[in-house]
């Protein structure tokens, strides 16, 4: 983008195209004052081709998982191109590191120098085969799930279309839908069990070769978790099991007597959400009809809040950057992912008509707002905010749409969604410790058995989950972390779900105050992009970043208050 180093579009995918620029990144003299910046920039613009031609692979291959060619494609771009730009990326970074001018650049770098120094003491060379074997088993993992469809009442289902039948007020097609699913699950239990057996094994050697003790000390390092510690996550745990866990079992005793169940079965609540059929026996929420009644009220939802909002959001409409339609193939899941080049976000769901897929939509497009508002900052790190951050800017945009919500429903619908959500968030946080602290056992002992886990598992679900009666089904329970995708896919990412979920209650309290100021402040910040460490990120919307049990205390108090609001 202007600066006349690539002028010319070209297949960032492949190896032997990118080779020439990365010479010159490597190679040309730097003897003039200035010359690390534009080697910074240049190398900026690189990266810009590149991530954008690895995401198109990607999003190929999420929204046709049966395609063979899609999958070649993008296991190419992993095998042929990604370990020679590891290599190069850790050269690029000794060079600029090393250079005797990185002292004098001016502090707009600091953050970024500092990561480079972090990702250099991470980078091994011998790891790279084997980041290769982790991302293979990690696609393998997505080709098994995206293959697990059901036959139910005469059809074949996906998973997201499953979905529709555990909020059926009918508990024995709940029931039923539940039994087909987790039957079809078991049928791969082994096999996932494998691949995550391998998984943990090459990620305590990647952490191993780097130096480091286990991987949770070296997942901490390169993710450039710099704010906050494992201490600060276990606290974190505490806070939520002693302020939300009791709230949870509160709200779900509700459930059991609304119902008139002597004990709630897993088809009556979802134990990673809360959510499940509504107690008073209504008809599960239907806020759209079809993909285009979600993106045509979408659109109106973001308008009636801000014509900046609602223009982003049009901007991807009319550059046909969603693909939000269930259908065989594609894979499980939501995401927003940045095209760095065209500077466009993409959004990608499974939309089967339910509330959920609402949620989905306006957290996603939170994300999108959030790219859209960094765009114009220059270098392809200064847009990318830690996940910690990211999370806000989605999490906050499904509370601040509530006064918006009308153009989905009637106003009995539109209380009954938020309440539910706002549940959801109070039941959602011990199934977030709940991974977090798994994994933080899982890569500590890295030489558990399968029965081992198990143990640990349920012991976790004892500490943190809700109290469902699984009989006839103690095996499955065992293993239910395997519904769970980052495990296998995005080791540690879980944590970051819950310190965004903080960060966004307070954006959504000062929001619920004053929309104008809520707005503004979520403009700020999210303008930053990545350009502030992760707390500076957070005052910059005037939000705390704390994990003990007296600021959690606090937020939940204040959403508590909301709740009684909505009830009145
Ligand atoms: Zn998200």
């Amino acid at each position: 983008m202007g600066s006349g180093f690539i002028t010319e579009d070209f297949d960032a995918a492949q190896w032997e195209n990118i080779e020439p620029y990365a010479h010159d990144l490597l190679n040309r003299e730097l003897n003039c004052s200035g010359c690390l910046e534009t080697l910074i920039k240049d190398c900026s613009t690189l990266a810009e081709h590149i991530s954008e031609a690895g995401t198109l692979l990607s999003i190929a291959m999420t929204c046709d998982t049966e395609s063979e060619a899609k999958r070649q494609a993008y296991l190419d771009f992993i095998e042929n191109a990604q370990p020679k730009l590891s290599e190069f990326g850790d050269a690029f970074n000794r060079r600029l590191a090393d250079h005797p001018a990185v002292g004098d650049l001016p502090p707009r770098y600091d953050l970024m120098i500092k990561c480079i120094r972090t990702d250099i003491e991470t980078f091994r060379e011998e790891n790279i085969p084997l980041q290769i074997e982790e991302a293979k088993l990690e696609t393998e993992h997505s080709t098994i799930t995206g293959a697990m469809t059901v036959e139910f009442e005469g059809e074949e289902k996906t998973f997201p279309q499953m979905a529709l039948y555990f909020e059926s007020t009918d508990r024995s097609i709940r029931e039923a839908a539940w039994r087909a699913v987790v039957e079809r699950m078991s049928q791969d239990t082994e096999r996932l069990s494998e691949i995550y057996d391998k998984l943990i094994r090459i990620r305590h050697q990647i952490a191993v070769n780097a130096g480091f003790d286990d991987y949770r000390s070296y997942i901490f390092e390169a993710k450039h978790r710099y704010d906050y510690s494992m201490e600060d996550c276990l606290e974190f745990h505490d806070s939520i099991e002693r302020v939300c866990v009791p709230m949870m079992h509160e709200i779900q005793g509700l459930r059991r007597e609304a119902l008139r169940v002597a004990t709630l079965r897993p088809w009556d609540v979802s134990e990673k959400s809360g959510g499940g059929v509504d107690i008073h026996g209504r008809p599960p929420l239907r806020p759209f009809e079809d993909v285009e009644g979600l993106i045509t009220g979408c659109s109106n939802v973001f308008h009636d809040m801000s014509p900046e909002l609602g223009g982003m959001f049009d901007m991807l409409r009319e550059r046909e950057s969603l693909d939000l339609e269930s259908r065989k193939g594609k894979a499980p899941g939501g995401y927003q992912a940045n095209l760095e080049k065209t500077r466009i976000p993409f959004i990608f769901m499974n939309a089967a008509g339910t509330h959920d897929n609402l949620s989905t939509m306006l957290h996603e497009a939170g994300h999108a707002f959030h790219s859209c508002y960094s765009s114009d900052l220059e270098l392809i790190g200064e847009r990318n905010p830690p996940l910690e951050f990211a999370e806000v800017a989605s999490m906050s945009m499904e509370l601040m749409s509530h006064p918006q919500w009308s153009v989905f429903y009637s106003d009995e619908e539109a209380r009954r969604a938020k309440l539910d959500d706002l549940e959801k968030i109070v039941c959602f946080l011990p199934w977030m410790a709940t991974i977090d602290a798994f994994q933080h056992w899982v890569y500590a002992n890295p030489e558990h058995t399968r029965e081992d886990r198990s143990e640990h598992w349920l012991e976790l679900r004892r500490r943190f989950g809700p109290k469902t009666d699984w009989s006839g089904f103690e095996e499955l329970k065992e293993t239910s972390w395997q519904g769970q995708l980052h495990l296998f896919q995005v080791p540690f990412y879980y944590i970051e779900y819950g310190i965004a979920q903080l960060g966004a209650l307070q954006m959504w309290h000062y929001h619920r105050r004053d929309a104008a100021d809520g707005l503004a402040r979520y403009a700020r910040a999210m303008r930053l992009g990545n350009t502030k460490p992760l707390p500076e990120l957070f005052r910059a919307a005037g939000l705390d970043l704390g994990f003990d049990e007296e600021h959690v205390a606090s937020l939940i108090g204040e959403l508590s208050e909301a709740m009684a609001e909505i009830r009145a």
